[in-house]
């Protein structure tokens, strides 16, 4: 087993047992962290139907094995329990690093974003793997540009309630360029903005899953504060196929990756009521404190290093979204992780 420890066996990209990936393409083995969770899990859809082995690190936090479990008994997919805040010996050539507490109400429980991130860079450079990091728009902070540029550096209050999830993203990407830097690790940073399609969580309070799921329960829309704040809404296979072209690209970035289109939440309550029940509701309730007003990625670097931009309008998404979403609301399954 090629994949059970020790440097003294590794030798970088000729593991045995290597499963060829098609016509003129080695297949890779590749790690997500995070890969039972919403993006990891079709992030790993793609690698697997492209012909790579994917090992998923995941300790089920916020990861469901359901959103994995078509994948279960695929000779090229291994899934492992763990938590990356501590060491883990493998050997790969590619580590998307997804692994997270990525919403509000759980971001603030542990060290994932600074412990993990280091684990995974420490991997990356002991067996020559690229390491691609999944940052954030958060980094940003509540921005004075707008758009958001990747030369941008942010407004952050670093003692704010939502600090630890930005600080801890800004920290991992310190982290990420100085293995780059200081270790020759190849590395990959996306900034990624507000995603959202099925495999999402329940109930991890981000806004498109709340209205869906609220609309759908036949309750009204919950608009924090007076709604005219403003997010961009991109569906999860436009941001799984700007991380494989960053991955598989040239340049190390940061690249925004993210689709331009911007909307007031108010205006999002409109979408999700236009399609889904032209009788929904909304009710206002009081917003959290330093919440961003207006975000939007100006995504030029992308579409010229990357060839890459989002296909999928929030119109088209939307309704992507809402059979999954129906189904679990019917099988009473709320997303909790296992
Ligand atoms: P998610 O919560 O669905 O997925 C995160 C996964 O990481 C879960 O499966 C969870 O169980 C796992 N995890 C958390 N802590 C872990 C740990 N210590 N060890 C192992 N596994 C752990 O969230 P997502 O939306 O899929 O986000 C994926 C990545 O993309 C995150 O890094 C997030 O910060 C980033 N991101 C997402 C969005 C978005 O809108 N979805 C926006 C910006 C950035
Ligand atoms: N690490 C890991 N798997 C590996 C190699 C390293 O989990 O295959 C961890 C290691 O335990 C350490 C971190 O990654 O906590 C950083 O490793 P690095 O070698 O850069 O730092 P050092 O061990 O020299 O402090
Ligand atoms: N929001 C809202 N109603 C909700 C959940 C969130 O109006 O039920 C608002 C929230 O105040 C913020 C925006 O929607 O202004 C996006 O919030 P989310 O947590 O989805 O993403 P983030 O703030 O991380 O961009």
């Amino acid at each position: 087993d090629s994949s059970s420890g020790s440097s003294g066996f590794f030798s970088k990209r000729t593991f045995p047992g290597r499963v060829p990936a098609g016509i003129g393409r080695k297949s890779l083995r590749i790690v997500v962290t995070g890969g039972a969770g919403f993006v990891g899990s079709h992030l790993v859809d793609k690698l697997i139907s492209r012909g790579d082995e994917v090992i998923v690190i995941d300790n089920f936090f916020t990861g469901r094995k359901e959103n994995l479990v078509h994948l279960f008994g695929n000779p090229r997919f291994e899934l492992i329990r763990h938590d990356v805040v501590e060491p883990i010996l493998l050997e790969v050539d590619q580590i998307y690093h997804l692994a997270c507490p990525a919403s509000p109400v759980h971001y603030k429980y542990n060290p994932t974003n600074v412990m993990g991130t280091l684990n995974m860079l420490g991997l990356a450079k002991r067996v020559g793997a690229r390491f691609l990091l999944t940052s954030t728009s958060e980094v940003y902070g509540d921005p004075l540009e707008h758009p958001q540029k990747e030369t941008y550096w942010g407004n952050v209050n670093p003692i704010g309630e939502r600090s630890c999830y930005d600080e801890g993203k800004r920290t991992a990407e310190t982290l990420t360029m100085d293995y780059h830097r200081g270790a020759d690790v190849e590395v990959r940073i996306a900034r990624i903005f507000n995603t959202y399609g099925p495999r999402m969580c329940l109930d991890d309070g981000r806004v498109v899953s709340n209205f869906v799921a609220q609309v759908i329960r036949k309750q009204p829309m919950t608009v924090y504060g007076d709604g005219k704040q403003t997010r961009s809404f991109q569906y999860v296979s436009d941001l799984v196929d700007g991380l494989v072209a960053l991955m598989e690209g040239e340049h190390v970035g940061p690249f925004n990756l993210g689709n331009p289109g911007e909307f007031t939440m108010l205006e999002l309550a409109e979408v999700v009521k236009e399609t889904i029940d032209s009788s929904a509701t909304i009710e206002f309730k009081p917003n959290t404190a330093d919440d961003p007003h207006k975000r939007k990625p100006d995504i030029s670097k992308a579409k010229e290093l990357l060839n890459w931009e989002p296909r999928i309008s929030l119109r088209e998404g939307l309704p992507l979204m809402v059979n999954d979403f129906r189904n679990r609301i019917l099988n009473g399954d709320e997303g909790k992780g296992l």
